[in-house]
């Protein structure tokens, strides 16, 4: 079969950081064009706007949309509606709406999309997730905490409205957490807004399940030091600990899995596969907590933020 020819839009830090080097070591996409109001990638033809590109180069068969979120739902649907597939960076949208309009759109004009959640291939999920259904689980602590100043220097999008905040990467924790563990719902939030900013830097949310399994996830944007990306859950074959974002599982202080991190080629794995299939692949679960924490939760104003 040829090569999925495949376009991007948005070329900035995760394109030249992820995409790039797993398109280009994946045989079952070719990149043939790119849209970037400023971006460009070398030796593969440029435009600046999505509608230029789709007019000229009739051989795209799949985009990958990789602005920031408030921005994608434009270029989703001018993508789809001329019948290309379609790959959403996370978090797949501005609101759930928008996002399952593009899910209608795309089962009628027979093109798959992809919400893709890179943090769900992180090495150790799978493991934890067997670990998780082999056992009583007590409660989970979910704790991801870091530095904004260096993650994300001088993001302007990420601070404004549907740009999500400590969402940006809490959202990553809850793509892992509605993977492997029981279905959960939110019962109270405190979000912490900086006075100037329109987003949250901190949250702290509680959720339960129908079991009242308790589940608290901390946020925030203001770590400096040793940065968390953590989920820890006591259980009745004792306490899991998924660390490093997915990286590493432990299981009463012994490590038990830890494998390289392979989650953009794993991203672009699915993707052809879902083409392949002529499927999409959805799940709204991880955007659907981020609105009802915005929803349910408390506001607290903090000091004002300042690159
Ligand atoms: P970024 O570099 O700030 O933005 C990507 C590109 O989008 C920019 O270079 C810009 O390219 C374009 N863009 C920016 N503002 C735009 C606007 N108003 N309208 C249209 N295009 C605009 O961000 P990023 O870090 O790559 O993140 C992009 C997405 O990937 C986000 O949803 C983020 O959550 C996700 N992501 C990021 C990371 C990471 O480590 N950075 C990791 C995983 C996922 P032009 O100026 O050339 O148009």
């Amino acid at each position: 079969m040829s090569p999925i020819n495949l376009a991007i839009v948005g070329v900035g830090k995760i394109v030249r950081d992820q995409h790039l080097p797993s398109i280009a070591k994946n045989a079952d996409f070719k990149l043939v064009a790119t849209a970037s109001r400023h971006g460009t990638v070398e030796g593969i033809n440029s435009y600046t706007t999505i509608e230029a590109m789709l007019d000229a180069e009739p051989s795209i068969d799949a985009v990958s949309l990789c602005m920031p979120p408030q921005y994608r739902y434009e270029a989703a649907y001018k993508a789809l509606a001329a019948g290309k597939h379609v790959f959403l960076e996370k978090p797949p949208g501005a609101t759930l709406s928008e996002v399952a309009d593009l899910e209608a759109l795309a089962a009628k004009q027979g093109a798959s999309l992809f919400a893709s959640w890179h943090s769900r291939y992180a090495p150790g999920v799978e493991a934890a997730k067997a670990f998780l259904g082999s056992t009583t689980i007590k409660s989970v602590h979910v704790i991801w905490k870091e530095d904004v100043r260096h993650w994300h220097p001088n993001q302007d999008w990420i601070w404004q409205a549907g740009g999500l905040g400590v969402f940006d990467p809490g959202i990553n924790a809850l793509s892992i957490v509605t993977h492997i563990l029981p279905r959960l719902f939110i019962t109270g939030a405190v979000l912490e807004f900086p006075e100037n900013r329109d987003a949250p830097i901190a949250a702290d949310i509680h959720f339960r399940d129908a079991d009242g399994l308790p589940v608290h996830a901390e946020f925030d944007w203001r770590q400096t030091g040793k940065q968390s990306w953590d989920i820890v859950a006591e259980t009745a074959a004792g306490q899991m600990v998924l660390a490093e974002g997915g990286a590493k599982l432990s299981i009463d202080g012994t490590l038990t899995f830890a494998e390289p991190e392979q989650e953009y080629p794993s991203l672009y794995r699915r993707f052809a596969e879902i083409v392949k299939a002529g499927t999409s692949d959805v799940d709204l679960a991880p955007l659907r907590h981020v609105a009802d924490a915005f929803m349910l939760g408390k506001r607290k104003f903090v000091e004002a933020f300042h690159d």
